[in-house]
């Protein structure tokens, strides 16, 4: 059974919050529950005995090499005290609109507003489980554009805008889960590709008449068109997609003023689909206990790895 399912401890609230986590053996306790969920089990050797140093690290007894809580995670090489990052986990799965750079530095004291913005960007980057269920039963589907205000043919990456690949799960005329995707164009592979990463096969896939979506008709989904006529409005024919696609853009405008780098696009929209797909939670603790499960599965990543990031374009990478 994956350890999402089993590790079920959490604070229900910032008191709880507040109590449990105020020290480094409170947080190193927690984070080596996240990782190993069964007991401690040596990286070299399996071996589920050990001693914790003085620096905190777990050293099997039988071939003593550190088995750090935080090496080679987005914690990597830290210098801030975990009870700082729990803290910054907390206030960034908990508060409803999550947490900016300026207020992060000042709620932590941070030295600066760049290691803000990068401790951000690392938690951004655990907001995303690594073979997570892919959305199913109906489920529309399309794109839109973010930036840039020349119109541009579909189909091509205009110059200027971002374009994102939406997938809206509906359960009745409620929405369910949803997915976003960054892409490079509306082709048909590539949207071929963001349909099959995001949405199970046998799924009943709701797209418009652009052709990109031809595939469809020879696959294992189930394919409904819809075409607009001249008195539908557009946001009727997709009405999911269209309001994840104003929320988003809403969001952009309003945390960016409409200017901000493409290449971290991804990024936030990740940090968007994490909150939204866990609206409905009452347990506001459970978002940060799934970060600090992520937190311990992640990868270190450098200032200038994250500051360049590529387009995330994952397509391009297969
Ligand atoms: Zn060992």
């Amino acid at each position: 059974m994956p350890k999402f399912i089993i590790n079920e401890d959490f604070p229900c609230n910032e008191f709880e919050f507040d109590k449990r986590f105020g020290n480094e053996k409170a947080c190193r306790d927690y984070l080596a529950k996240m990782k190993w969920p069964d007991g401690f089990r040596c990286r070299n050797c399996d071996h589920t005995k050990y001693w914790i140093s003085a620096k905190g690290l777990y050293i099997c007894t039988r071939c003593e090499p550190p088995n750090s809580l935080t090496a080679g995670t987005v914690m990597h090489g830290t210098k801030k005290p975990l009870t700082y990052w729990f803290k910054a986990m907390w206030w960034f799965t908990t508060r409803k609109s999550g947490v900016n750079a300026i207020n992060l530095k000042d709620l932590l004291g941070l030295g600066s507003y760049q290691t803000a913005w990068l401790w951000l960007h690392k938690l951004r980057d655990c907001t995303i489980r690594q073979g997570r269920e892919r959305l199913s039963g109906t489920v529309e589907v399309d794109e839109f554009v973010i930036g840039g205000q020349k119109p541009g043919k579909r189909g091509r990456g205009a110059s200027g805008k971002t374009i994102v690949f939406a997938a809206v799960e509906k359960e009745s005329k409620k929405l369910g889960r949803i997915r976003l995707q960054v892409i490079p164009d509306c082709s048909g592979d590539v949207l071929e590709h963001s349909v099959m990463e995001n949405v199970s096969l046998g799924s009943f896939v709701i797209s418009d008449g652009w052709k990109g979506y031809s595939f469809l008709d020879e696959s294992d989904y189930e394919h409904h068109e819809v075409v607009a006529s001249h008195t539908t409005k557009k946001d009727s024919v997709l009405p999911g997609v269209h309001l994840i696609a104003s929320l988003v853009k809403r969001l952009i405008i309003s945390t960016f003023q409409g200017r901000f780098d493409p290449r971290h696009l991804q990024s936030y929209l990740d940090e968007y689909v994490f909150r939204f797909n866990r609206r409905r939670s009452r347990n506001v603790g459970k978002k940060f206990m799934r970060i600090a499960q992520q937190v311990t599965e992640s990868t270190k990543r450098t200032y200038n790895q994250i500051k360049v990031r590529d387009f995330p374009f994952s397509l391009l990478a297969n």
